[in-house]
């Protein structure tokens, strides 16, 4: 279910960028431009053109710019066997909390495993539906905190954004969705709602596609863990803090003085308190 209605964001959408999507495959480069996808038949030039424009009724959503989540910095692997044991750093605390962010990156779809590596930022997302655009897909009020790293995607507060659900639902409708943000898209429309009822312009918005998440349960983990021990290969991405390599983790750097038995304490323009974080890629092992 969720794997065609991505399709028909994403074919609706003409996802020019050929990133994998977060079902594994190559969308298609067709980068089309509004006059190309506008479901009108070729209209004679001349006069027939403004009246062509006052009945174009037609919805398009086209990707304005598409985040990319960023590389890890670095990866490390946990090795389940070692968990809990004598002189390992693997603990099943820590498992419990690579797991979590494992489940919030994965969105359920309908493969063997049930889960998919997403490939946009998961927020949840308030919304008030305000103009159906078709195929699932609306113009909502909506609100999200800021996600991402150094929240690459900025929070929204009664915030105009597109929405593809998961089931029919109609204006008015309020609701709460777990989404994965897919984009800013260019809306081309025409507004059915007041003050601006009958009037065809282009938003630019941010795009959610409604998605499920895996269980961050303990039955969850329990499948995760034989996941990994029968060979699947799995990763977490998470923020850690690791002492920062300019200043050796301290703080601050030194600076001689003239005329001076102490060094002058400069703080480390590059850290606070002797940490850093950055983006590190979980590899879990057998
Ligand atoms: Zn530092």
């Amino acid at each position: 279910m969720i794997k065609r209605l991505l399709l028909v964001l994403l074919i609706s959408s003409a996802l020019a960028s050929a990133q994998t999507t977060a079902f594994g495959t190559k969308a298609t480069a067709n980068a089309t431009t509004p006059a190309d996808t506008a479901a009108t038949a070729p209209a004679p030039k001349g006069a027939a053109k403004a009246t062509e424009v006052e009945d174009d009724n037609s919805v398009v959503i086209t990707p304005f710019r598409s985040l990319t989540p960023p590389e890890a910095k670095t990866s490390r692997t946990f090795q389940l066997s070692k968990v809990n044991k004598l002189g390992f750093t693997e603990t099943s605390r820590e498992l419990q909390r690579l797991y979590s962010a494992f489940a919030t990156q994965r969105i359920i779809d309908g493969s063997p495993s049930g889960s998919s590596k997403a490939t946009g930022y998961l927020a949840t997302v308030n919304y008030s539906l305000v103009q159906d655009l078709g195929d699932n897909r609306f113009l909502a009020k909506a609100a999200w905190p800021a996600t991402g790293p150094n929240e690459v995607l900025a929070a929204g507060a009664d915030t105009m954004a597109v929405l593809l659900l998961d089931k029919p639902a109609k204006v008015g409708d309020t609701g709460k969705i777990t989404g994965m943000h897919v984009g800013t898209v260019a809306l081309r429309f025409t507004a059915n709602y007041a003050p601006l009822t009958g009037k065809r312009f282009t938003l630019r918005r941010e795009a959610f596609v409604e998605c499920a998440t895996l269980e961050d349960s303990p039955a969850g983990l329990q499948k995760f863990v034989e996941a990994v021990i029968a060979g699947a290969e799995m990763s977490a991405t998470t923020n850690e803090q690791i002492p920062c390599k300019k200043c050796g983790g301290v703080g601050f750097t030194r600076e001689a003085q003239k005329g001076q038995l102490l060094d002058k304490r400069v703080p480390c323009a590059e850290c606070v308190s002797g940490k850093v974080i950055i983006s590190v890629e979980t590899k879990f092992i057998p």
